[in-house]
């Protein structure tokens, strides 16, 4: 399968036709940005980290009945995956308090919440992926009821195969991001689970291993990527 036309450069990926107008490529980039990016720089070698893992992941979600855009690993960098019209709603599924829940609500980093919470942002970087609600989709056409329940089964779905999969690994999942497509009218899980989109911190030590290390310069920040591509096992 080759790269045809780029159709796409996003802040973390590239994305490429190819012959077959069912398949994109996606290329990860080292490049990472934060805070809407207003924050740039480089992560060496958390594109290839991000392609594995993120195709690790979907394929244990695969197997564990949630379907995704995975079609087949190119190389460390690219990925095959399935071109989906991507519904544009930011999933979030929180089972700790950390980031903009814990400022926006006041409350400390780290505290374990009594069940998962799941949230909507619209995803438009001009407005900056603002939070809205499962009524505000509707509303916008963003997405159909049946849709909205789906996805919202699906992200649970998720939730409850990682949190057991990376405690095995000596992680807690904290929170999470995802991103759901249409393909011939299907719902999937599209775009990336990575340490870009998740927050994991290790079990014992709570010390961060995902972005949070770039967004705050809290240093070994490669270090904490290959850590947990390290744990995954994956070759
Ligand atoms: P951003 O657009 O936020 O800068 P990326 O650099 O990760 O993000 O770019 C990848 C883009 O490709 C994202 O906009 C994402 O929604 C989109 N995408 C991810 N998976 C698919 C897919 N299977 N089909 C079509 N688009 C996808
Ligand atoms: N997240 C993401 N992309 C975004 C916003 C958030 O992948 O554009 C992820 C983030 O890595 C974290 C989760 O979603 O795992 C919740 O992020 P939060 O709302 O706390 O926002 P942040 O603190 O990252 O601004």
């Amino acid at each position: 399968m080759d790269k045809l036309e780029q159709l796409y450069e996003g802040k973390a990926k590239k994305v490429f036709k190819t012959e077959d107008p069912d398949v994109l490529i996606v290329d990860y980039k080292d490049d990472a940005t934060a805070f809407n990016g207003e924050k740039k720089g480089t992560i060496v070698g958390k594109g290839v980290i991000n392609n594995k893992m993120s195709n690790y992941v979907m394929s244990l979600l695969e197997k564990e009945g949630v379907p995704t855009h995975l079609v087949k690993e190119l190389s460390d960098r690219e990925t095959a995956v399935k071109k989906v019209e991507i519904v544009p709603l930011e999933v979030i599924v929180r089972n700790v308090s950390a980031g903009s829940f814990a400022k926006k609500l006041g409350i400390e980093e780290g505290r374990k919440l009594l069940c998962p919470t799941l949230e909507f942002s619209y995803k438009d970087d001009a407005l900056g992926d603002p939070f809205i609600n499962s009524y505000y989709a509707l509303a916008l056409g963003l997405a159909t009821k049946e849709e909205i329940d789906l996805i919202t089964k699906y992200a649970f779905q998720v939730n409850d195969v990682l949190i057991k999969y990376f405690l095995g690994i000596g992680i807690e999942l904290i929170d999470f991001k995802i991103e759901f497509g249409r393909y011939h009218g299907q719902i999937i899980l599209a775009d990336e689970i990575s340490p870009d989109t998740c927050r994991l911190w290790d079990v014992t030590t709570h010390e961060k291993l995902d972005k949070d290390r770039f967004r705050r310069d809290l240093g070994n920040v490669e270090d904490a990527y290959k850590e947990v591509f390290h744990r995954l096992g994956i070759k």
